[in-house]
């Protein structure tokens, strides 16, 4: 394509979270010359959601605004505008402000927080997901209310430990059997339902909510819990509401499955982020990652395609990170690839990882309070490197060290 004719492309990208923030960013590094607009749901700067259910909740910092430099980088927002639509054959997307066209069309609206049945609308009931949200937290944590968080999950975690922090009294309700179900193994996710107690939060677990009521929760077993707030965290699901009609192929849980270089089924559009699922080779099955890094990476997939750059297939190893009771927990790869499990340390201890082997090559590491653990398994994962499962299991020798000569 000539100079001329990419200086006339525009590219629309629906979302200004991380995903979509970061594909304008690096398109522009990729030596983009067209337009690049980008256009957001949410009225404010764009931000970053991570520090929301850590420093922004306890009020140790105002705000996560991107530090990017829009204006200088030329790069277009249109904030407090939602699309509604988008119209493939058309080449355009439909805004409450009227149609925008696009040459090529960018998906990263990310996800919505799965609302408790009954509880939309009530007064004290509580989502985290937006920075509006956190700043109608913080009152709550101010006041030392009597809180129930629903949901022992990644958010129902951090949310306790900064509620804990700021002296609320915390019931945490868990349907499942343990903390983080569906995330991680059963014998993994058990020990971290000591953290929960050690913090002074009660965790109850197998516990359903039944319904709210004004200061109360009533648990399907007839318990009644005193909530002057009530703080859901049982998931989130793809925002991709709007594309329904467009022939933009969804997935069962509403993500965009997205091919290996994040190109949807529609001409011209590429989805990322928390709205998309895409196909790895490496894990043999199509992957949804809710997950920060995520959101970093797969926008440079994305930029190299439209920057006609030659794009490689997006098929990263996926990490994330959280924070909770004192205690600094990572995660890299995808531990359902693996065939055995071994520990390193022990988990009632301070610091212990927890590394998934197939065959002898590292596919997934957790790790707690090691961070020196996750970077060299983070290495180890990428380049498969045969490890010896002995030297594994022993936390005093370093990861990498454990490769097979
Ligand atoms: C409180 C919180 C803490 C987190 N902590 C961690 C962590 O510690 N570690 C980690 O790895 N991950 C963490 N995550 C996950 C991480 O933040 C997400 O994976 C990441 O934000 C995904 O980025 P995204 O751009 O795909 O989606 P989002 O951040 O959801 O951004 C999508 C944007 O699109 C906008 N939008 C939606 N629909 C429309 C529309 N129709 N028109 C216009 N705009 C629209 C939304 O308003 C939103 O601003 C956390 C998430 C939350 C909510």
């Amino acid at each position: 394509m000539n100079e001329r004719m990419e200086a006339e492309r525009r590219v629309v990208i629906v979302g200004a979270g991380m995903a979509g923030v970061q594909t304008a960013v690096a398109l522009r590094e990729q030596g983009f010359t067209g337009r690049v607009l980008l256009i957001g749901a949410e009225p404010h700067q764009p931000y970053d959601r991570p520090p929301l259910s850590k420093a922004v909740l306890l009020g140790t910092a105002e705000g996560s605004a991107f530090d990017v430099d829009f204006e200088a980088l030329g790069i277009e927002l249109r904030l407090g505008v939602e699309v509604t639509a988008l119209r493939p054959d058309a080449h355009e997307v439909d805004t409450e402000a009227g149609p925008v066209p696009y040459d090529v069309l960018v998906v990263a609206t990310g996800a919505r927080p799965v609302a408790l049945p009954g509880s939309e609308g009530v007064r004290g009931v509580h989502l985290l997901r937006t920075l509006d949200d956190a700043q109608r937290l913080r009152p709550v944590l101010d006041s030392r209310h009597d809180i129930v968080v629903v949901g022992a999950g990644w958010i129902g975690a951090e949310f306790t430990t900064a509620a804990r922090e700021a002296g609320c009294a915390v019931t945490v309700v868990e349907a499942a059997g343990r903390p983080l179900a569906g995330a991680l193994p059963d014998e993994v996710a058990a020990p971290m339902a000591a953290w929960y107690e050690e913090s002074g939060a009660a965790l109850l677990t197998h516990a359903r909510v039944a319904h709210l009521e004004p200061g109360e929760v009533a648990l399907e077993d007839g318990r009644l819990l005193p909530a002057e707030a009530v703080v859901v965290g049982i998931g989130a699901r793809p925002a991709t509401n709007w594309l329904a009609g467009s022939g933009v192929a969804l997935g069962p849980e509403g993500a965009v499955t997205a091919d290996a270089y994040l190109r949807t089924s529609a001409p011209d559009v590429y989805a990322v982020g928390d709205c998309a699922s895409f196909p790895s080779a490496r894990y043999g099955e199509r992957l949804m990652v809710h997950h920060w890094d995520n959101a970093l990476q797969g926008p440079r997939t994305v930029a190299a395609a439209i920057a006609g750059e030659a794009a490689r297939p997006y098929d990263p190893v996926p990490y994330f990170w959280s924070e909770q009771f004192g205690r600094f927990v990572q995660y890299v790869g995808h531990h359902p690839a693996a065939d055995t499990m071994v520990w390193r340390g022990d988990p009632d201890g301070a610091a212990w990882s927890v590394a998934w082997l197939r065959g002898d090559a590292l596919v997934a590491l957790l790790a707690v309070g090691r961070p020196r653990d996750l970077a060299q398994g983070r290495k180890l994962i990428e380049a498969g490197t045969p490890l010896d499962p002995g030297l594994v299991a022993d936390p005093s020798v370093p990861l990498k060290s454990a490769a097979r000569a």
